[in-house]
């Protein structure tokens, strides 16, 4: 088959559950061949098999690992049109007094060092196939301001949203776009225990009724993977009912 005539094909990390598992789904909806990549191999081959994308078990933090993910992309479907860097973890956790050494390093390397990863391969072979591509990380509100308790999260969830930047300028030329989102509150295994805690809480600081669920980040990264985001790079895009853009409650 003619590589123009070909479906586009993507790589998703942290594919096998929510926000990662919801884009899979809607971009195999939309036609794109995928690559759902996950530490995770029961969780992730059955959401792949569910959904009809191909599994990888990756590491993210691991070059040899995304480079082989990027490279089973390229064999099974002749070509590399998106990468999204969206695996995650809540990772160190605690008063800033106590957080090990450790405990910081490995959350850097599962949040930032990954995208760095999924940047330099995915690009790599966007560039060689000269068709451009567009690339889409997950970052966080929490980029956009401070927090105790998760300041390690934050600060490599800002490390991203700077990478997005930086690389969007790099990789323009080639036609790859860079771009990433920032969700808030998103019902998730990794954020959500109890729905009528969470929006009891929310109902106080975020302005948007409903809790936010993983369709509503999916859907914007879809649109920022999509020719209709032609002209849309090294941008953040927050979705998070209004969180962010809230201001104080007077009564
Ligand atoms: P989730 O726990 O439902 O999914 C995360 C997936 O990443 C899991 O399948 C897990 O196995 C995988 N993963 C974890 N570490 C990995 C590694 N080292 N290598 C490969 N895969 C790995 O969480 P989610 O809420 O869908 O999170 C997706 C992204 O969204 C994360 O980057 C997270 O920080 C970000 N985020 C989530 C929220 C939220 O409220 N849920 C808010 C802001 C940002």
């Amino acid at each position: 088959m003619d590589e123009q005539e070909r479906p586009r094909a993507a790589l998703v990390t942290g594919g096998a559950s929510g926000i990662g598992r919801s884009t899979v789904a809607l971009l195999r909806q939309r036609g794109w061949q995928v690559v759902l990549a996950d530490l995770n191999a029961a969780t992730g081959a059955a959401a792949a098999d569910e959904l009809g994308a191909t599994f990888v078990q990756v590491d993210v933090a691991d070059e040899g690992a995304v480079a082989r993910a990027v490279g089973v992309c390229t064999q099974t479907f002749g070509r590399v049109d998106a990468v999204v860097n969206n695996a995650g973890v809540g990772g160190a956790f605690g008063a800033i007094t106590e957080i090990e050494v450790a405990d910081w390093d490995e959350t850097f390397a599962v949040l930032v060092r990954s995208v760095f990863l999924g940047i330099k391969h995915g690009a790599r072979a966007m560039k060689e196939a000269g068709r451009g591509g567009a690339i889409v990380n997950t970052a966080s509100v929490a980029a956009l301001s401070g927090g105790a308790g998760p300041q390690a999260y934050s600060a490599a969830k800002a490390a991203v949203v700077n990478l997005t930047r930086s690389a969007a300028e790099e990789l323009a030329a080639d036609r790859i776009r860079v771009n990433a989102v920032n969700p808030g509150l998103i019902v998730t295994p990794l954020a959500v225990d109890d729905e009528e805690r969470t929006a009891a809480v929310l109902s106080g600081i975020q302005p948007w009724p409903d809790l936010g669920r993983p369709d509503d980040v999916a859907e914007v990264i879809a649109f920022l993977v999509s020719d209709a985001a032609r002209f849309v790079t090294g941008e953040d895009v927050t979705v998070d009912g209004g969180l962010r853009a809230a201001g104080p409650r007077m009564q």
